[in-house]
């Protein structure tokens, strides 16, 4: 007999969401982490330290730059830059102490170390306390991500960095070169600049942050150029040489760019490399993920796979959907994630936020939708706020109305996303959404507006 019922390779927000509600609905649980903390990419190196040092960095400009504007004067503001990435360092923790707590509650056994998969039901487990084999009726791969390589540019976990060290610099370089205009490219981008640094990001495409609705990109490059952030677009990076502390960066066609440091933000990859899945027979696709059925299911019976490690936006509110869906199918046969449904969110100064389809996806896919946009200069409280840039613009079906994306830029757009994916999950109509009552002043009402302007009838325009 196996001597769990579900053993979970990796302890990210996939693996650890995966492993409560597992619990929760009566299975013995064993989680394999390599690192010493828990909580993954997202907890570790991710989400959770970015947004400390967006929320610093944010901070520091506001006392700057923006607080005299209200009438607060500040005799002289400074940074402390290794104080900064000492709360971030304490959030952090704080966040892989939850985790650890969260196991420690629910009964999950943590077992420190590499795993492999050796067969069906069966993990190897390479850790400080040597090596052990754990038996399961039910594996899940839930391993993640990492950098994506890029040809030419060789990381020196210094002066050419990924986004993990990008976190953790110990002072503000004087020209920050990021390569890929994605939302780590931006965020950091944005941390690094606030704090002082010059800015370039050299970008492949001919636009910035591909994926989302191009109306709202293109008011994102604007505000940012216009925050004093350098965006080139259409700029093939070939590779960096790394001399005398500084860094040179070789474009395809182009004069290079010299910086003191590079942050390489292209994109990342599967990390399925010593889990055994060749010998196993776990099928992977060409860009490297694991192959799994609507039930997360492998091409091995009994193993299953979540998260950055399968298809589907690399998110950490995504692996842990999927983590809750597979605990529920295993122990009810039902579970499922909606992944035209699932937010997106570019922590940057304004914030980034899109539900649904674009715009350009409804015209490649020939569906009939009418448009409605609100801005928040329109907006008494944004007015308030002193925050007017951005606007959120509405897409609905031409004949049923129903939402089918919703797209943001602006203060808190983050946040105002949430009721933007109730509507959808709840199939409401544009009209739903103008006809709910918005508190007034609140933010939530562009959102409303812009529900109403799909029907030409916004009431503030
Ligand atoms: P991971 O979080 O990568 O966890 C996988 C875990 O498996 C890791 O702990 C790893 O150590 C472990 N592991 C791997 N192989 C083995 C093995 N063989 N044995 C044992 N353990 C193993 N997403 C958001 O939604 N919002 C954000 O704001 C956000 N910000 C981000 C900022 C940055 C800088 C980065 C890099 C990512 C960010 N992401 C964000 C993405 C988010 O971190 C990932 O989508 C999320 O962590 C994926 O969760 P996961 O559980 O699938 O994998
Ligand atoms: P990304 O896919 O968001 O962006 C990568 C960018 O690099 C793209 O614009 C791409 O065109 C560009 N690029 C690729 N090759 C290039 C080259 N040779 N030269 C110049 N540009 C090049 O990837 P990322 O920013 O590295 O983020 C990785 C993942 O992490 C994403 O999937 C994202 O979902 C997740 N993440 C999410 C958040 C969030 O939710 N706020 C924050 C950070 C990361």
């Amino acid at each position: 007999m196996a001597e769990f019922d579900v053993v979970i390779i990796g302890a990210g927000p996939g693996g650890y969401v995966a492993a409560i509600r597992a619990a929760q609905l009566g299975f013995t649980v064993a989680i394999v982490e390599k690192e010493k903390a828990l909580g993954g990419t997202c907890v570790r190196v991710g989400c959770i330290p970015s947004k400390a040092l967006l929320e610093s960095s944010e901070r520091y400009l506001e006392a700057r730059e923006h607080l005299a504007d209200h009438g607060v004067t500040v005799a002289k503001v400074g940074l402390d830059l290794a104080k900064m990435h000492a709360r971030k360092d304490a959030v952090v923790k704080s966040n892989t102490d939850g985790v650890a707590y969260l196991m420690k509650k629910h009964k999950v056994e943590r077992v420190t170390g590499t795993g492999r998969l050796v067969a069906a039901g069966e993990v190897a487990v390479d850790g400080p306390d040597g090596a052990r084999t754990l038996t399961a009726t039910h594996v899940v791969l839930a391993t993640g991500s990492r950098v994506a390589p890029l040809r030419g540019v060789a990381f020196d976990g210094d002066r050419v960095a990924t986004s993990t060290e990008a976190l953790a610099w110990p002072e503000v370089p004087e020209h920050l070169v990021v390569v890929g205009a994605g939302v780590i490219g931006l965020e950091l981008g944005s941390v690094w600049r606030r704090l002082g640094a010059q800015v370039t990001v050299l970008e492949y495409l001919d636009r910035i942050l591909p994926g989302m609705d191009d109306e709202i990109a293109k008011e994102a490059k604007k505000l940012f150029t216009k925050q004093g952030m350098t965006i080139r677009t259409g700029v093939a990076v070939t590779g960096a040489d790394v001399a005398d502390g500084r860094v040179t960066v070789r474009v395809d066609g182009g004069e290079p760019v010299v910086a003191d440091r590079v942050l390489v933000a292209t994109g990342r990859v599967p990390n399925t490399e010593g889990l055994g899945l060749e010998e196993a027979g776990v099928q992977v696709d060409a860009r490297g993920r694991i192959v799994v059925d609507e039930r997360f299911a492998t091409s091995l019976e009994g193993v299953y796979a979540i998260g950055d490690v399968i298809h589907g936006p690399m998110l950490a509110h995504k692996a842990e959907e999927d983590g809750v869906a597979l605990a529920e199918l295993l122990a009810t046969g039902h579970g499922h994630v909606d992944y035209g449904m699932v937010p997106s969110v570019v922590y940057t100064d304004p914030e980034i936020a899109a539900v649904g389809r674009t715009e350009e996806e409804l015209k490649a896919q020939g569906i009939p939708y009418r448009k409605g946009t609100f801005a928040f200069m329109a907006n008494g409280r944004a007015r308030a706020m002193g925050r007017t840039e951005g606007k959120v613009k509405v897409l609905a079906h031409e004949v049923t109305d129903r939402v089918l994306g919703v797209h943001a830029i602006g203060p808190h757009a983050g946040d105002l996303i949430a009721e933007a994916v109730a509507a959808m999950a709840f199939h409401a109509s544009s009209e739903d959404l103008a006809r709910v009552v918005h508190a007034h002043p609140t933010l939530s009402e562009v959102l409303k507006e812009a529900a109403l302007a799909v029907d030409g009838r916004a009431l503030h325009a």
